[in-house]
C-alpha cells in the first residue's frame, strides 16, 4: 500500500512517498527562501502554486512508481497558513478525485511525532515538538497526544530566526546562531521564562536584540541557546517525570540544533532514560511524514469507525472515516490534541 502525502504549512512544499510498514521511497522539497523578512504568505503561496506539480513529479520519479499506482492522497490539513495550507489541500483533492482514491487531512504536529518514533524506534516518548512556527510537549494518554507544555507566543524556531535577522543573519537564523554559539564565551543573563509548563519567548527575544548594541554576537547567540534550551529541557523532564514515561524524543526543524540534542540527552542518560533525535532529513517540514500519518490513519479507519463518530460527532476531522470533501477543509489552528488517535 502506498500513500503520497503533501505538505504545505509555511515555506516547504514537500511531498513523500511511504508504503505501510514507514518505508520512504521518496521525501522532495521545494522551499520558499524570503529575499527580506519572514514568511510572505502570498509570496509563500505563489511559490508552492509554481512548484507543486514538478515537485509530485519527481517524488514520482525518485520513488520510481506511476502516480496511478498510489492507493491513497493525504496533505497538511493545519496548523499552518491559510494561503500555504490551500495549495497542498487542492492539489490532494485533485489527485484524489482524478484517480478515485482516498484522502486522508493529516495534522502536521502529529506527523513530526510519527516519523521521528517511526524513524528511531521509541514506541511511547515525551516528544519536544521544535520547529518555526510550534514548540509544544506531547506525550501519548487516553487516545490523543496531549499537550504538557507548550510556548505562550512564538516557536523557538521564530525566535532563533527572528533574532537573526535583526543581527544581519542569513534566513533561517537557527544553523547560523548554532555555528556562532560555538565561538561563545561569555553566558550573559537573559530572562528565564517558564510559567508552570510552559515557556515563553517574544520577551527573551526583545532583550536579547537590544543586547546586540552592547554584548558581541557570539556570546549573545550562545547565552540564547543556553538559555532557551535549558527551559525547554526542564519542562521536557517535567513532564517524563509526571507520565512516568522513560523514552524523550526530539522533533521539529529546530531538532537539528546538536546543542539542544546534547542536553535533552544529558537529563536523560541522568534519568535512566532512552533519547533518540529525528534523522535530519526528516526534521524540518516534509511529505514523507504526512505520507506515513495517512497510512496509519487509513489502516486503522475500519476498527475506530462507528466508535469515533459515535463519541464526537461535531468534529470537522473525524477519525474513522472515510473523508468526504467538504471534511477536507484546511484548519489554520488546529490542535494535535483535538485529534483522536485511531493507531494508538
Ligand atoms: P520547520 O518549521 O519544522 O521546518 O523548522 C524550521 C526551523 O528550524 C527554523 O526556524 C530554523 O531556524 C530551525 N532550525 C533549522 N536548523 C537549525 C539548527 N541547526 N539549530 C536551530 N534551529 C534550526
Ligand atoms: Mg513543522
Amino acid at each position: 500500500m502506498l500513500c503520497l502525502g503533501i505538505e504545505s504549512t509555511a515555506h516547504t512544499f514537500g511531498v513523500g512517498i511511504a508504503d505501510e510498514k514507514g518505508k520512504v521511497f521518496s521525501n522532495v522539497r521545494s522551499v520558499y527562501k524570503p529575499k527580506i523578512g519572514g514568511i510572505h504568505p502570498t509570496e509563500a503561496q505563489a511559490h508552492h502554486l509554481e512548484k507543486a506539480c514538478e515537485t509530485i513529479s519527481i517524488a514520482c520519479e525518485q520513488a520510481k512508481i506511476k502516480i496511478s499506482d498510489i492507493d491513497i492522497f493525504s496533505f497538511s490539513a493545519g496548523p499552518g497558513i491559510p494561503k500555504c495550507l490551500r495549495v497542498g489541500a487542492v492539489a490532494c483533492r485533485m489527485l484524489s478525485q482524478k484517480f478515485s482514491k482516498p484522502i486522508i487531512p493529516v495534522n502536521h504536529c502529529i506527523a513530526h511525532i510519527e516519523i521521528g518514533k517511526i524513524s528511531t524506534g521509541l514506541a511511547d516518548p515525551v516528544t519536544l515538538y521544535v520547529s518555526g512556527g510550534n514548540t509544544q510537549i506531547l506525550a501519548f494518554a487516553e487516545g490523543r497526544y496531549r499537550v504538557f507544555g507548550e510556548t505562550q507566543d512564538i516557536g523557538v524556531g521564530n525566535l532563533l530566526d527572528q533574532f537573526g535577522r535583526t543581527a544581519g543573519l542569513p534566513f533561517p537564523g537557527g544553523p547560523e546562531i548554532e555555528r556562532l554559539a560555538l565561538q561563545g564565551k561569555k553566558f550573559i543573563e537573559l530572562p528565564y521564562v517558564v510559567k508552570g509548563m510552559d515557556v515563553s519567548f517574544s520577551g527573551i527575544l526583545t532583550d536579547c536584540e537590544r543586547k546586540l548594541k552592547t554584548e558581541k554576537l557570539e556570546d549573545l547567540c550562545f547565552s540564547l541557546q543556553e538559555n532557551v534550551f535549558a527551559m525547554l529541557v526542564e519542562t521536557t523532564e517535567r513532564a517524563m517525570a509526571h507520565t512516568e514515561k522513560n523514552e524523550c524524543l526530539l522533533t521539529g526543524g529546530v531538532a537539528a540544533n546538536k546543542r539542544l540534542a546534547e542536553m535533552l540527552k544529558i537529563m536523560c542518560e541522568e534519568r535512566g532514560a532512552k533519547f533518540a533525535v529525528v534523522p535530519r532529513e526528516y526534521s524540518g517540514d516534509c511529505g514523507a511524514m504526512i505520507a506515513w500519518v495517512g497510512i496509519l490513519e487509513f489502516l486503522t479507519q475500519k476498527k475506530s469507525d462507528d466508535f469515533s463518530a459515535r463519541k464526537n460527532p461535531s468534529r470537522i476531522f473525524i477519525t474513522g472515516k472515510k473523508y468526504s470533501l467538504e471534511q477536507t477543509k484546511i484548519n489554520r489552528f488546529w490542535r494535535s490534541d483535538d485529534v483522536e488517535i485511531s493507531w494508538l
